[in-house]
């Protein structure tokens, strides 16, 4: 196996001003990562991830799965100690998803919810699992893949670094095919771009250098709602397939127990467009000659509709008004939201922020987030008394 040609791109997108996405490009080494926090935090954070990577000569005794799982526990700790010792940067972290091409192998290690994915014969594959919010409720049946995509806190991951001293980190080992190509991508592609266009972008190109720039462009037309960051590498043929005529049965095991351990999550779908509201239906007008008291009961079913919309409406706002739900901000704050955790479009939704903690999701346990985001309605006090049950654990004494 031999790697072959590489590409990686990024760019702010459409929304954000900065771009707090970093990347490595540097063969056999690919990295994303997709930092979070105030100010200009999440640049910090994202950077020192990808410093750590690109310094990891300084891990070579060790073997490629194992140097992976050091390098990110060594940007981890960076991140937590600047995070820790610099106001500023209290609360940041970033995701990260890396890959070392070495002895036929890619190792990916993961973090968050930037992803790994596989593309083989025209079929996109997700390597990664997400550590997100809207991944662990898909997973608990909570939600739908297709309600994942369109989650108001779609973007709201679980699992950072620099929030802990140490982080779970998840790895996979693949012995790739001759001709297979790696995408590692931060989330501004995924929930912009469709699995099919993300394919047909890439083999339009007639580079990797063109397909990164496409698909940057593709998710940019998508809406660039957010940071958007490619990474491309593809593994070439001549040796690889010298070593399946040397021991096809070995390899092919290898393969299919890998195969097993991919979970398919492919859970992003393009946002649909609102239906257009149908044309106000209009009274026809009374006809000459027509009875009086017809017209005069039309009136009396009209008021009455009327009456009964305006009801419903009113109902709906008045328990709108009153219902209240736990989430989390886009930064990872806990948050208690008034309304309903639904969006009607891609940006208007029907809750608004009404207390914004200082405990991170990713302070949380699973066990504790699924309990804290299970979207009951209830009340802005007894909200707030879930909160702080959790905030009285997880933060310092002030
Ligand atoms: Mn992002």
């Amino acid at each position: 196996m031999r790697l072959g040609e590489s590409a990686g791109k990024t760019d702010a997108g459409r929304v954000r001003r900065r771009n707090e996405d970093s990347l490595v490009v540097e063969p056999p080494l690919f990295v994303v990562a997709d930092g979070m926090g105030g100010a200009q935090a999440g640049e910090v954070a994202s950077r020192l991830a990808a410093a750590a990577f690109r310094e990891y000569h300084a891990a070579d005794d060790l073997g490629p799965e194992e140097r992976v799982q050091a390098i990110i526990q060594e940007a981890n700790r960076r991140i937590y100690e600047r995070a820790r010792s610099d106001a500023g940067a209290s609360g940041m972290g970033t995701t990260v998803t890396a890959a070392l091409v070495t002895g036929g192998e890619v190792v990916v290690g993961h973090v968050g919810d930037s992803r790994a994915y596989r593309i083989r014969d025209g079929r996109l594959e997700q390597l990664t699992e997400d550590h997100s919010l809207v991944a662990d409720l898909v997973r608990s049946g909570r939600l739908s893949p297709e309600e994942a995509g369109e989650h108001p806190q779609r973007s709201v991951i679980t699992r950072a670094l620099g929030t802990d001293p140490e982080v779970d980190v998840d790895t996979l080992v693949l012995r790739p095919d001759p001709g297979d190509l790696f995408l590692l991508c931060s989330d501004g592609l995924p929930t912009m771009v469709g699995d099919e266009e993300i394919v047909r972008t890439i083999e339009r190109a007639k580079t990797l250098e063109d397909a990164a720039r496409d698909l940057v462009r593709a998710a940019n037309s998508g809406g660039g709602e957010d940071n958007i960051t490619v990474v491309l590498f593809r593994v070439d043929g001549e040796e690889a397939v010298e070593e399946t005529l040397v021991g096809p049965a070995g390899a092919s095991a290898a393969e299919v127990e890998q195969e097993d351990d991919l979970e398919d999550t492919l859970t992003d779908l393009p946002p649909v467009a609102p239906a257009p509201a149908p044309e106000a239906e209009r009274e026809a007008p009374a006809r000459a000659g027509k009875p009086r008291r017809r017209w005069g009961r039309r009136l009396l079913w009209a008021a009455l509709g009327l009456a009964f919309v305006a009801l419903v409406i009113g109902g709906a706002i008045y328990g709108l008004s009153r219902a209240h739900f736990v989430g989390a901000a886009e930064d990872g704050s806990v948050t208690v939201y008034q309304g309903v955790p639904f969006d009607l479009t891609g940006d208007v939704g029907l809750y608004r922020e009404r207390y914004v903690s200082r405990l991170q999701a990713a302070q949380l346990s699973p066990e504790e987030r699924a309990e804290l985001f299970d979207h009951r309605l209830t009340s802005y006090d007894s909200a707030r008394a879930r909160v702080a049950v959790y905030e009285a654990e997880a933060l310092p004494e002030p």
